[in-house]
């Protein structure tokens, strides 16, 4: 018997069962907070011992994995934060498809009706913190993994297929150190050819092909103090930081229309300076966040803001670049997103189609290290990172099975 319609008759035969098994497993999963914050924000999540601790979930992937046969490997830069690789047949010289879900969570936060902690499940949803970003999809590419397994269609795969629990997606410290898939990309322990990352939403309508690239920049004005009674013997910094904001506010990008991404944005989060009302303020700092397109470059935007500053009579200004990300962008007619098309189609009836956004996913990292990879999965857009976090059980039962469907062909 054709392999797709083996899977397709079992999810058909088999839904609630497959249903149920998905909510004990994000059940499971959500009760372990694996809240991953910047190092500085630590001591405010007194539960913690380290950032993310995401072995709790990785317990939990593993243990299900022995359970039903399939092998794995683990790989942590630091202990208490692995990532856990599943591996889905023999023949590592063919194609290998990763499909990654990211174990670590964002604070619970303010505003839930019921514990963030517990899943409840109301009106086909499942609500709280981490059933759409990202342990929902999680189980979703688990329970696919185990299907393909009991069925033994992994024996027929032509390649590999990765279902991998991951560490860090969700916070940054600024060492820039990365302990879940910049890891596993730099140190060469996987060699993905394909990804699919199921962590952008859009009820699986749009296929993540493009996102911008992101800087953060610290921009430091530096005047001279002075007792506040005398103002003409100081430099006050916050009025050359209110000039230079001024020509910020004006400045255009040097940048060509990307086709799916558009324009690049500016965005200022943060002003800091002054210390007390009888204080000429000595320096002043602002914190720009600018999310790129393709064709724009780190050299290219310093010059432009240098030239803000250069407007600034006797401005006196340093510019520190706190973080740099190339924006990306795939052909969007691909192998991969040909096969979420077809599938998509022939089981939920509608063609998701090809997207950019502002924001960053593993589609990033995975893209410029050479793998083609795309995001697409299950849940609202809105559900991400707020209080009732929610996900649609039916959705992540679809996603399995597009999940097992992709996988065969993709690998054949
Ligand atoms: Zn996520």
């Amino acid at each position: 018997m054709d392999l797709k319609a083996t899977i397709k008759t079992y999810f058909k035969e088999n839904s609630d069962e497959i249903r149920n098994r998905m909510i004990v497993l994000i059940t499971e999963m959500v009760k372990e907070k694996t809240v991953n914050v910047v190092s500085e924000k630590l001591p405010e999540h007194p539960y913690l011992k380290i950032r993310g601790e995401e072995y709790r979930v990785a317990e939990i992937v593993k243990r299900e994995l022995d359970k039903n046969g399939i092998e794995y490997d683990e790989f942590a830069r630091m202990e208490g934060r692995p990532n856990v690789i599943g591996k889905l047949g023999k023949n590592i010289n063919g194609k290998r498809l990763l499909m990654p879900g990211h174990m670590d969570i964002v604070p619970a936060g303010e505003g839930w009706d019921t514990d963030p902690y517990e899943v409840v499940e109301k009106d086909g949803m499942l609500i709280g913190r981490g059933t759409l970003d990202n342990k929902g999809p999680l189980a979703s590419i688990m329970v696919a993994a185990e299907i393909l397994k009991k069925l033994k269609i992994d024996e027929e795969l032509n390649g590999q297929l990765m279902i991998a629990a991951l560490a860090d997606e969700e916070a940054e410290d600024p060492d820039g150190i990365d302990y879940g898939i910049g890891y596993l990309m730099d140190e060469k322990l996987i060699d993905p050819t394909y990804s699919i990352i199921p962590d952008i939403g859009e009820n699986m309508k749009s296929i993540d092909i493009a996102e911008k690239g992101r800087t953060v920049f610290k921009i430091i004005a530096t005047g001279r103090q002075a007792h506040g009674s005398t103002p003409e013997r100081g430099i006050n910094a916050v009025y050359m930081m209110a000039k230079l904001v001024n020509e910020i506010e004006k400045m255009k990008f040097d940048y060509e229309v990307h086709p799916v991404l558009g324009h690049p944005s500016l965005n200022l989060g943060e002003i800091h300076g002054g210390a007390a009302p009888n204080i000429v303020p000595g320096t002043c700092m602002i914190y720009i966040d600018i999310r790129s397109v393709p064709g724009m470059t780190k050299e290219g935007v310093i010059k432009q803001l240098k030239a803000c500053g250069d407007k600034v009579e006797n401005g006196k200004f340093e510019f520190q670049v706190m973080s740099w990300k190339e924006p990306h962008a795939i052909e969007p007619k691909n192998e991969v997103v040909d096969v979420i098309q077809k599938y998509t189609k022939e089981i939920l009836g509608f063609v998701p189609e090809p997207m950019g956004q502002g924001g960053g996913t593993y589609a990033k990292t995975l893209t410029l290290k050479g793998v083609l990879a795309v995001g697409w999965g299950p849940g609202d857009d809105e559900a991400f990172h707020v209080a009732n976090e929610y996900v649609e059980i039916q959705q992540l039962v679809d996603f399995a099975l597009l999940t097992c469907l992709c996988a065969i062909d993709l690998l054949q």
